[in-house]
């Protein structure tokens, strides 16, 4: 047994060496932390004689946030490659493969990605994915279906629901998602410019109430296993080819927080775009890209997911006709409301995204962040009206 200790560079390396056949057992091996060091390390390891390399990530015992220090559990390391594995059995293409977990370092070695960029970076650099919306929706319809009541016996998803018990996880979401941004809370990080915009919305009572109806479905709908942080910063691209990471907030959830996710974050780079192309036609052409998107994954998930359910459906009382319409109505409501609340809570809540903080002029900012803040509100507060995925579109399009 290896006591848990962070791993040094050189340490990384001497565990990486032992790893059977993977490296020539004398090879020259470099090392780099690649993380952002908050909560994870992450590890690339390579043998330049060979071309050979993979990646080492390593959770860490404690959070750093905004300077202070909170602890977290090394569990979530299970727990990330246990979803991994898992969604790679529903998917194999679009996940890392993971080569081991060792439990007493909460480390877990998996594929090398390094030839594809973070999709929020992508999309930052205004680059289009056309196979991204299929990709993604496969995922989800995947993952969502095969975990769920629908798609998986029941006494079995029961048993793997309590591997999934993520609360530590589950409680940072439900504090900056679903609390903190709907109240002056020290966690939020309010740019002065745009403060009036939030406290505008801490005197909403109405989207208030939407937000605890939120909140409840989060605290309470064990519908499927999530990936539970799938922004596009968990996501890996390239022109061909989509690699979903960092499961670590897995835990059993309702399937639209794991949608809602997606399409928040191609709004946030969508709002965002007031800083990234000056040139009128070219913003309109990429924002027409990314709408294009979002209707392209729930259209895509939507016929997906049909399709599976009419065809490894595991309940004979959820094939009562009706029934699929009721549930797949009810899904997109519930991906309105998350698609809103992940919104708000990156505008200025704790963490925001890069798609937006990143644009240097404040006043071209200051629009994306107000545009992306009246996308996100009303998206919470149609969210229980909503019937077709075209009313997300034509609310977008009202606001630019
Ligand atoms: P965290 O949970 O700390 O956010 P991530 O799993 O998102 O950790 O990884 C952080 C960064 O490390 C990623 O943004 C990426 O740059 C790099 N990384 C993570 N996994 C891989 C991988 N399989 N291949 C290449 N790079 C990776
Ligand atoms: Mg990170
Ligand atoms: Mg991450
Ligand atoms: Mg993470």
């Amino acid at each position: 047994m290896t006591k848990y200790h962070p791993l040094s560079e050189e340490q990384a390396i001497e565990y990486a060496r032992q790893i059977p056949d993977l490296f020539q057992s004398r090879a020259e091996l470099s090392s780099r932390e690649i993380g952002d060091g908050n909560l994870n390390l992450v590890f690339h390891i390579s043998e330049p004689s060979t071309g050979k390399s993979i990646i080492l990530k390593q959770a860490l015992p404690y959070a750093k946030v905004v300077g202070e220090s909170w602890p977290l559990t090394l569990d979530r390391a299970r727990i990330e490659s246990e979803a991994l594995q898992i969604e790679e059995s529903l998917c194999p293409d679009l996940v890392p493969h993971v080569y081991a977990y060792e439990p007493d370092l909460a480390l877990t070695v998996m594929e090398d990605l390094s030839d594809h960029v973070i999709m929020r970076r992508g999309l930052i650099e205004r680059n289009q994915y056309p196979l991204f919306a299929e990709h993604i929706a496969r995922f989800l319809a995947h993952t969502l279906f095969f975990t769920s009541d629908l798609g998986k016996n029941q006494q079995e998803k029961k048993v793997q629901l309590g591997r999934f018990i993520n609360p530590e996880l589950c409680k940072i979401t439900e504090d900056l998602i679903f609390d903190d941004p709907y109240r002056d809370a020290d966690t939020n990080s309010i740019e002065a410019h745009i403060r009036d915009a939030a406290e505008q919305i801490w005197k909403d009572t109405e989207l208030h109430l939407e937000v605890a109806i939120l909140r409840n479905k989060f605290l309470t709908s064990a519908q499927a296993l999530l990936h539970g942080d799938l922004h596009t910063g968990s996501i890996f691209i390239k022109a061909y080819s989509t690699k979903v990471i960092d499961p670590e907030f897995a835990y059993y959830g309702p399937m639209g927080f794991d949608i809602g996710a997606v399409l928040a974050n191609l709004l946030l780079n969508f709002a965002g775009q007031e800083g990234w192309s000056t040139d009128e036609a070219s913003r309109a052409d990429y924002r027409e890209y990314l709408l294009h998107t979002v209707k392209d994954v729930w259209n895509n998930f939507e016929r997906n997911f049909r399709q599976l359910w009419n065809e490894h459906g595991v309940d004979r009382v959820f094939q009562t006709p009706g029934y699929q319409d009721y549930f797949i109505a009810s899904l997109l409501q519930d991906t309105f409301g998350f698609t809103g609340a992940k919104m708000v809570r990156r505008v200025y809540g704790l963490a925001h995204v890069a798609d937006i903080d990143k644009i240097e002029d404040a006043s071209a900012r200051e629009r994306a962040q107000r545009l992306a803040l009246s996308i996100g509100t009303k998206l919470i507060r149609f969210n229980r009206q909503a019937k077709s995925i075209d009313e997300l579109i034509q609310l977008v399009t009202k606001e630019t």
